[in-house]
Order: C-alpha cells, then sequence, then structure tokens
C-alpha cells in the first residue's frame, strides 16, 4: 500500500499547535474511538474536562464536566504530533509513504481543505506558565469564529479563527490577542512559530468521484459549529478504507455515520452566528450553569426535530458570496451562487 504525501513530511500545514479530538457529539469516547478504528495513541493525547469561556463583555465562566469532553493532541511535523504518531503506525504496518508526491488520482483522497469557508491564524511556543483552556467568544474580535488560548503541559497555543472578512485577520488576530493578554498578561517569545491555515465544509450527497473515495476535509467532512474536523477526518477515512475491504459502498457507509450530523451542524452554526453576541453570552452562561459540560454539549449535537426541519430553510437562504473550489461534485456551500438539488441527508434506504 502506498500514501502519497506532496510535502517533505507529514503535518506541515501546522506548526507543533494544540488541537482538540471532540468527544461530545458521539457516545464512544475517543479512546475507545481510536481504538475500535485500529489507532494506538502513540502521540501527546490529554483528556480535558475543564475550560473558561469569555463572552463579549469579558465575563468568564468555567466549564467543567464529569467526563472528558474532549481529548487535546498536536498537529505538525515534530515528534509526538497525531501526524508523526500516524506516519509512525503506518510504516509498522508496511506503509510506503512517498513524500514530495503531489498526486491527482488515488483509491482514497484526503487533500485537505480546498477553499476557504474558515480561515485561522495561530501561533504555538513552549511556556512555563499555568495551564489554561480560554475560549473568547466575539463576534467583533473573531467575525464568526472564537480566539483560544490553550497552555498545556509547557506548549501555548493562541488562536483566532473567523468565518467572514478574511482578508483582515491580522487585525482580527491582532485585536484578539490584546483582549486576551488584557485578562491574563502572559509572555511570548519575540519569536514564535505562527500559521495560518483555513478550514472546508460542504453537504453533499456523495464523496465519490470516478471510484475514487473523497474522505476529510477534502470532501468537506467537518462539524461546523467550531470547526473541528479530526474525528470527521479519521472516520471518513476508516469508512473509506473498510469499504474497500468489504467491498461496500463509501457513500452508504458515510451518509449513515455522517450525514444527518453534518446536517445538525449546518443549523448549529447557523445558529452560533445568526445569535450574535447575545447568543454567544447566553451559550456561555448556560455552558457555565449546566452541571455537565459534556452533557451540554452533546446536547447541540444531537439531532433534533426542529433542526432538521430548520435544516432545508438554511441552506435555501443562508449564502455569501466566496469563491467555491470544493470536491468532489454536486454539493451544498454558503458560496455556491447556484442552488444544487441536494436531498436531505441521511441513511439510503
Ligand atoms: C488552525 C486550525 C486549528 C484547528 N483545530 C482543530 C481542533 O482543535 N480540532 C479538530 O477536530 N479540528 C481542528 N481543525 C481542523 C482539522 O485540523 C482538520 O479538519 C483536519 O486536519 C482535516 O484532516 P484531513 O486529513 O482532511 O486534511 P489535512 O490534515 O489538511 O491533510 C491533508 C494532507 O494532504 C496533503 N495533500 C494535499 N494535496 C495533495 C495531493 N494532491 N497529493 C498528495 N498529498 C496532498 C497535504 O499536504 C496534507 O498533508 C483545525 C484547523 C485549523 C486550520
Amino acid at each position: 500500500m502506498e500514501v502519497h504525501e506532496a510535502k517533505p513530511d507529514v503535518g506541515y500545514r501546522f506548526i507543533g499547535d494544540l488541537q482538540i479530538i471532540e468527544s461530545a457529539s458521539e457516545k464512544e469516547p475517543v479512546p475507545a474511538f481510536l481504538e475500535r478504528i485500529g489507532i494506538e495513541p502513540n502521540f501527546y493525547f490529554r483528556g480535558v474536562d475543564w475550560s473558561t469561556f469569555y463572552d463579549h463583555r469579558g465575563n468568564g465562566r468555567v466549564v467543567r464536566s464529569g467526563k472528558p469532553y474532549g481529548w487535546f493532541i498536536r498537529r505538525g511535523p515534530e515528534e509526538g504530533s497525531l501526524d508523526r504518531g500516524l506516519l509512525a503506525q503506518a510504516k509498522a504496518l508496511g506503509v510506503n509513504v512517498v513524500f514530495n508526491s503531489r498526486i491527482q488520482e488515488a483509491d482514497i483522497i484526503a487533500t485537505g481543505p480546498a477553499t476557504p469557508d474558515g480561515l485561522a491564524r495561530e501561533m504555538t511556543w513552549k511556556t512555563d506558565e499555568p495551564e489554561r483552556i480560554d475560549v473568547f467568544f466575539n463576534h467583533e474580535l473573531s467575525p464568526g469564529g472564537y480566539s483560544y488560548m490553550f497552555i498545556l503541559d509547557g506548549i501555548a497555543t493562541f488562536g483566532c479563527a473567523i468565518v467572514a472578512d478574511f482578508k483582515k485577520i491580522d487585525e482580527y488576530y491582532e485585536h484578539s490577542l490584546a483582549a486576551a493578554q488584557r485578562m491574563h498578561p502572559f509572555a511570548m517569545p519575540a519569536e514564535s512559530r505562527t500559521g495560518y491555515s483555513y478550514m472546508n465544509f460542504h453537504l453533499k450527497q456523495a464523496a465519490t468521484r470516478d471510484g475514487a473515495r473523497f474522505v476529510g476535509e477534502a470532501a468537506g467532512f467537518q462539524d461546523y459549529l467550531f470547526g473541528l474536523g479530526i474525528r470527521y477526518a479519521l472516520t471518513s477515512g476508516h469508512l473509506a478504507a473498510r469499504s474497500i475491504l468489504e467491498n461496500r459502498d463509501f457513500d452508504e457507509l458515510w451518509r449513515e455515520q455522517l450525514g444527518p450530523k453534518q446536517e445538525t451542524s449546518l443549523v448549529n452554526r447557523f445558529l452560533y452566528e445568526s445569535g450574535g453576541n447575545v447568543g454567544l453570552s447566553m451559550f456561555v452562561r448556560q455552558a457555565s450553569r449546566a452541571r455537565d459540560f459534556h452533557r451540554y454539549l452533546s446536547g447541540w449535537h444531537q439531532g433534533r426535530w426542529w433542526k432538521r426541519l430548520l435544516a432545508p430553510i438554511v441552506r435555501r437562504v443562508w449564502r455569501h458570496d466566496g469563491r467555491c473550489m470544493h470536491k468532489p461534485g454536486a454539493h451544498w456551500c454558503r458560496s455556491r451562487d447556484t442552488e444544487m438539488k441536494v436531498p436531505p441527508l441521511g441513511p439510503v434506504v
């Protein structure tokens, strides 16, 4: 088996930053999920059950959960990252990984995002400051997104993610950083690693083309609410492998497991953006008042009847003027100017 990677190493678009594999969208906790799909946690892997959320007025509220709502990992080419851990496991299984090899055709296409639906700027550095998981919800500082300051095990990551006004990412980043430093002053080295990267989300009826299976963000798989795509990438990659080994239809497999989730996450994102800063304040308040943040977040991921009713309306009216370069074919996304005839997602009978 061969894997082709366009860059000279794994994880090239990331900078050793802390990211999280969320554990609230499914009943199966992340360690059990990884074990089921045959992945060993041979990388930095730390479950977390607390965080501090800030609203646009700077009110900070602590959220806590009975069990981890996610597991932090690191991304990038460095030792201890998810990317390097997966590479080691693939090689141990005899996979031939070919670097500097940009190819167009394969059985499984996992080429990542193709066009910006969301954009983030991040910095990461070593620190001896106290641990924190701070998330700042303020549409003025990060339109449609959020900014975050994670310090865990001596690694700090500050980031600002937005879904609009991409040309001003540096301004939003600087203002978000200044606001975070006003809240809790923290030192940053003059030279720390900075990265820009984008994210893709779209809804489709098929993630296949000419026999190729598209997985991860190349197929727009992502939890659109917070722009979290790792669990989707791992799940869709595993399903693509199963479809080959078991000679099953990939589109049927992912539609059953991921289709309804994607539709719910579209509605969640619509609510997140259209509720403005008042809506975000309510979210912060409710999350902190909930006895168990994991359970509260799980509630957001559940496909309620009213979300199913709202989904087609959101798809019809919720648009922007961006460019669309999504793969692989007919789909719905916010920047498409023509209405695609994409029926509601879900298991195919
Ligand atoms: C700043 C930032 C923070 C994020 N934080 C989180 C988080 O905390 N939690 C979370 O769940 N998600 C997070 N995400 C999203 C998550 O990182 C992605 O959803 C996930 O990496 C998608 O995985 P993928 O395999 O689809 O694509 P990628 O991880 O982008 O991998 C695609 C790979 O394909 C290679 N490639 C591209 N084209 C070709 C080609 N033609 N031939 C060969 N190789 C090619 C690329 O070089 C790249 O290595 C974040 C994203 C960003 C930008």
